[in-house]
């Protein structure tokens, strides 16, 4: 009988798990399945990359089916699972539904972004986790500028000109500093704006930045950023956002048309309809082999589980981290294969052994082994690892070739909002609406037209 293994969702932990199924499972007894939502893994360490137009979109994600050669890879959302029929709901690409049958079955379905209940946030606020977010920013900044460019009122060009970010940890920091380092870039192509200058502000609710690395690491970091003129604000909350303004608990009302919110992560929303226990975050709960409590054939991983984390004697959950989804992806793939007779369970063991945090202009911060690191080196470590990190020798060269030709001619500055959104026919034929078709037309708040069933995860269209 061949043993048929279901993975929901192909990001760090899924990706991981099913290559070392590859490994460890006989092809011709074994049926691996994975479930996504997007046919590729992003690689989100280097998203703020993308962001920054350092690197081409498609060079920061891994095509599934180049890499994942046994595995049956199957596009859709997964929307249920029935624990006791061993079956996972499936919607397809054409919004059929489907039951696919499992004997074990893997949730790896990450995390969103958590917002909170702050007035005008969900409407003008923008997310910065998935790839669709950092296009959008990274377009958004040029239509900022050109629409600054385009004013002559300083006070209104102020709006344009001012960017806040809230959440210090290393997504919203990295990202912050890809921008900012993009943006001073393009200075001497706005003279206007060059003359007036822009303001950068990150927002932390927390006492100091980065928790994730070292106190004297981080605070290299925060000198570093503030030595280009960011400013960092610790102990202090967004309390509204409305179209053209940030205020802050320090009580001043910040004029701005960009408020990017990188201030956490919870467990994907699909993880509340699967029917498994969850802890008070609503990750879905797991022993320390990653079996789901109560549960015999389902396991958890990654983000959207509460896996008890070595590090803390398992007396509280790994972070939400690519490094942990990585490990307990490799593991609980082995644990898979052994709980069908191939081997023993065995516990999570894993516990950090390195963090960076890139903060461009070849400056970082690392930590590796109880080593600490900082500058250019700290720089080169970074890059270096996740060279080695990415899978596939094609995209770990084409992020060589990325970062030097920046490092050689600089980044582009068009803006291509609309790529991937083309006009409609009829519009393109002169009965459309010419504003959409033209950069800094509006509020910068308007998405492009978009064929609402035909959007891929990375902004593309089908
Ligand atoms: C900007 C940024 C920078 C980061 N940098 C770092 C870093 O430097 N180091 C680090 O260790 N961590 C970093 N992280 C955290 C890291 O990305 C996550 O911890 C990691 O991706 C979690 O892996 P996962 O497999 O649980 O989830 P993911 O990698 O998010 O994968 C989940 C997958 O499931 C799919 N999916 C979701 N719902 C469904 C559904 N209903 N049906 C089908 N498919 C679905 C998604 O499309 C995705 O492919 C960063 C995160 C961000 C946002």
């Amino acid at each position: 009988m061949a043993w048929n293994v279901v993975i929901a969702g192909g990001g760090f932990g899924g990706f991981y798990a099913a290559r070392t199924l590859e490994k460890v499972l006989p092809r011709e007894s074994t049926k691996v399945t994975l479930v996504n939502d997007v046919n590729f893994m992003l690689y989100t360490p280097l998203l703020p990359g993308a962001a920054g137009g350092a690197l081409e979109p498609r060079h920061v994600v891994v095509p599934l089916r180049e890499e994942l050669k046994e595995t049956q890879l199957r596009l859709g959302s997964v929307v249920g699972a029935d624990s006791e029929g061993r079956t996972l709901r499936v919607e397809n690409l054409d919004g059929s539904c489907s039951d696919l049958p499992y004997d074990e079955l893997i949730v790896a379905v990450g995390s969103v972004s958590r917002t909170l209940p702050i007035p005008g946030l969900a409407e003008h606020a923008i997310g910065f986790k998935a790839l669709p977010e950092a296009i959008e920013l990274r377009n958004r900044l040029l239509r900022s500028l050109e629409t600054a460019e385009a004013l002559d009122d300083p006070v209104e060009r102020a709006q344009w000109l001012t960017f806040v970010f809230v959440g210090a940890g290393y997504a919203g920091l990295e990202g912050l500093a890809e921008l900012q380092d993009f943006a001073a870039d393009l200075m001497q192509l706005y003279p206007k704006c060059r003359t007036q200058g822009m303001r950068w502000i990150l927002v932390e609710a927390k006492e100091r930045v980065m928790t994730e690395i070292q106190p004297d690491l981080a605070d290299f970091g925060m000198r570093e950023l503030r030595s280009r003129g960011i400013e960092i604000m610790t102990s202090t909350t967004l309390d509204a956002v409305t179209a053209s303004s940030a205020s802050l608990s320090t009580g001043e009302v910040v004029p701005t048309r960009t408020v990017v919110w990188t201030a956490g992560v919870k467990p994907h929303p699909v993880v509340a309809d699967l029917g498994l226990e969850t802890d008070r975050g609503g990750r879905i709960v797991t022993d320390r082999t990653m079996r789901v409590a109560g549960q015999q054939h389902v396991w958890a991983i990654g983000d959207a589980a509460a896996v008890p984390d070595p590090a803390q004697d398992y007396r509280a959950s790994c972070p939400p981290t690519a490094q942990h989804a990585i490990r307990q992806g490799r593991l609980v793939a082995r644990n898979v294969a052994a709980s069908i007779g191939r081997g023993k369970v065995k516990p999570f063991t894993y516990k950090t052994r390195g963090v960076f945090v890139d903060m461009g202009q070849q400056e970082a911060v690392a930590s590796t082994m109880g080593i600490k690191w900082r500058g250019r080196p700290a720089w080169f470590l970074a890059r270096t690892y996740h060279i080695a990190l990415m899978p596939g020798t094609k995209r770990k060269l084409r992020l060589l070739a990325d970062w030097n030709v920046q490092l050689l001619f600089g980044r582009d500055a068009s803006e291509l909002g609309r790529l991937g959104h083309p006009p409609r026919l009829a519009e393109a034929s002169g009965g459309g609406t010419p504003s959409q078709q033209t950069v800094g037309s509006g509020s910068g708040d308007e998405a492009p037209a978009q064929d609402p069933v035909a959007v891929t995860g990375d902004g593309t269209s089908r």
